[in-house]
């Protein structure tokens, strides 16, 4: 997740309440003056308000929406709501990412004792063995072995 894309969405989940907030003001507006007008039997003059103001609400949930996404999908992973296309969308990279993972702690087999361990250990708990060296040809923290993954070295 970009830092641009984290500030978009906090301007998201201000502006977004905020409009919905303008929109629900004028929406009451609206509606109070016609009710009150209604009673005095004249034409209400602020019924603007409520044209103006319902759509402003729905604009404002929606940005809201979009600028807590996370927050929802978080909530609701959960329960048994279904979840919109566009929220699935979302979540399919970090289902791939976990299922990446999983299938990473899989590979991160000890050189050594041939042992799994949890992805980004740096040693095995099962024998204590380094499971990542530094490459004397490329410099790169390698996963040990007979030949460095990066760039093909033979490693001892
Ligand atoms: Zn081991
Ligand atoms: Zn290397």
């Amino acid at each position: 997740m970009g830092k641009k894309h984290e500030k978009t969405k906090k301007i998201l989940k201000i502006i977004g309440p905020i409009i919905a907030l303008c929109g629900l003001g004028l929406a009451i507006m609206g509606f109070a003056d016609m009710i009150i007008s209604t009673r005095k039997g004249e034409m209400p003059s602020l019924f603007w308000g409520l044209i103006a103001g319902l759509p402003l609400i729905a604009i404002g949930a929606m940005i809201s929406l979009t600028g807590f996404r996370r927050e929802i999908i978080r909530y609701t992973k959960n329960e048994s709501v279904p979840v919109v296309n566009e929220a699935g969308e979302e979540i399919a990279p970090a289902v791939s990412a976990i299922a990446s993972a999983a299938k990473g702690a899989e590979r991160n087999i000890c050189p050594d004792c041939g042992k799994p361990n949890e992805e980004g250990a740096k040693f095995c708990r099962h024998c204590g063995k380094p499971l990542y060296i530094t490459c004397p040809v490329c410099g790169e923290q390698v996963r040990a072995g007979a030949y460095c993954d990066k760039c093909g070295a033979k490693l001892d």
